[in-house]
């Protein structure tokens, strides 16, 4: 038999790997007909729950009548329904749309028009500004403005070199304000943009800061005229509490980049929304100024319609609610976490709960990480820790009963594993 590839999956190691075969709200069905309550929103794309009847509908409906057409002078409904639709979600500044198919390519297209930006306006400014930690995909362009470890090693060589902002500790917000304010101000290399995740840095290791430092990081990048790109990928579509994280710091950045959610996490689609000088930048009668970019499914009509079935669901349902109450069961949930001698650096930001068990190999590759996968794998719950970072971030669909199974097990697994 051919063998899958699987990603971030060390096959050597002979796990073997569930089959799923349908899907529900926040459950997932195996083969052995076991239910699985998806603890992690499916890597983190699920919002609504999985096979939502509306964006299924809406899907069968467009694939029925227009599944993929090109989209370099080409248009259609479903797109501009899309963006238009986008307009009421997304800060006013952000009014042009560039669709791709994830969130390394979004990232990617953040970083071309960045760097497009200023090519146009005739200042050669190529550097990019980074915070410790970060994550933005796994492409060449989004591994090499991502954090420098295990991951990428073996690409090491072909990424390009970029600066780097300490995390904002608590006890050192100052320095990495300091070090943001230092690197905008380089006269011999001067900064294109700063990217950066907002409120939440995720698969670098759930670790979180507050809105006022966001904020801050925003001023001193307008204040030098360096452009700022917000990573929405994770934090985008409700999961800190907001519909973008960037809302809870009053902020509009200059570039934005989503994926995962906005779709409702169903199919694949990306988005990264500029500002009017950003487009204008690239506006012009020289063809050599275009923004030379696509991919073949950019902006994919099924997809769209996805999109578009997301954005009905946040308008007519009661979405806020629903993350709401997963924010307050979760904040109790944090309380009683806190009352553990194992764990440690218990945080919240909205709908992600996170905290680490006390391990004296705390790091990505930890063997923690596995054995916790596995026992959480055997409880019929997913939940993919990183190392000895255990995180929560379920679809809002979420039931009471649900959730509580899920503390249940993370109480299990401190009890097992600390
Ligand atoms: N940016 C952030 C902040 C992410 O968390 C991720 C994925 O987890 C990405 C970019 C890459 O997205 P994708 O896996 O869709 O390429």
């Amino acid at each position: 038999m051919t063998k899958i590839w699987h990603p971030f999956t060390q096959h050597g190691l002979g796990q073997t790997i569930p089959k799923i075969t349908r899907a529900q709200d926040a459950i997932l069905y195996t083969q052995d007909g076991r239910e699985i309550i998806d603890g992690i929103s499916s890597w983190w794309v699920q919002t609504h729950g999985h096979c939502h009847p509306q964006i299924v509908a809406a899907i069968q409906q467009q694939s029925a009548q227009l599944d993929q057409i090109i989209f370099a002078g080409w248009t259609h409904e479903p797109a501009q329904i899309l963006a238009d639709g986008l307009a009421e979600f997304l800060p006013k500044s952000l009014d042009h749309i560039f669709f791709s198919d994830s969130g390394s390519t979004a990232v990617e297209v953040a970083l071309k028009m960045a760097l497009g930006y200023w090519h146009n306006r005739g200042e050669q400014r190529h550097h990019i500004l980074v915070m410790d930690h970060s994550y933005h995909g796994d492409t060449i362009g989004a591994m090499s403005v991502g954090a420098r470890g295990v991951f990428n090693q073996a690409y090491g060589p072909l990424l390009f070199d970029v600066s780097a902002v300490p995390f904002p500790k608590p006890d050192a917000v100052q320095a990495t304000l300091d070090a943001l304010t230092a690197a905008c101000r380089d006269p011999d290399n001067r900064p294109a943009a700063f990217i950066v995740e907002p409120l939440v840095l995720g698969a670098g290791g759930m670790l979180t800061y507050a809105p006022t430092i966001l904020a801050e990081m925003r001023n001193i990048c307008s204040a030098h005229d360096v452009l700022f790109i917000a990573d929405e990928v994770m934090t985008g579509w409700g999961r800190t509490g907001t519909i973008f994280a960037c809302e809870q710091a009053g902020i509009e950045p200059d570039i934005l980049c989503m994926a995962k959610g906005l779709t409702g996490g169903v199919v694949p689609l990306a988005v990264t929304a500029a500002t009017t000088p950003i487009f204008d930048a690239h506006y012009s009668p020289d063809r050599s100024k275009m923004f030379f970019h696509s991919s073949s499914f950019t902006a994919n009509p099924i997809a769209c319609a996805a999109a578009n079935a997301n954005l009905e669901i946040w308008r007519n349902q009661p979405v806020q609610k629903r993350i709401d109450h997963i924010v307050q069961r979760h904040a109790q949930f944090a309380e009683q976490l806190q009352r553990y001698d194992s764990t440690t650096n218990v945080r919240q930001c909205g709908t992600i709960l996170v905290f680490e068990i006390a391990d004296s190999h705390g790091h990505y590759m930890s063997t923690l990480g596995p054995e916790l996968l596995r026992f959480f794998a055997e409880e019929n719950v997913l939940l993919r820790p990183l190392g000895n970072t255990v995180y929560i971030m379920p679809p809002y669909c979420i039931t009471d009963a649900q959730l509580s199974r899920i503390y249940t097990v993370v109480e299990a697994a401190i009890d097992e594993f600390a």
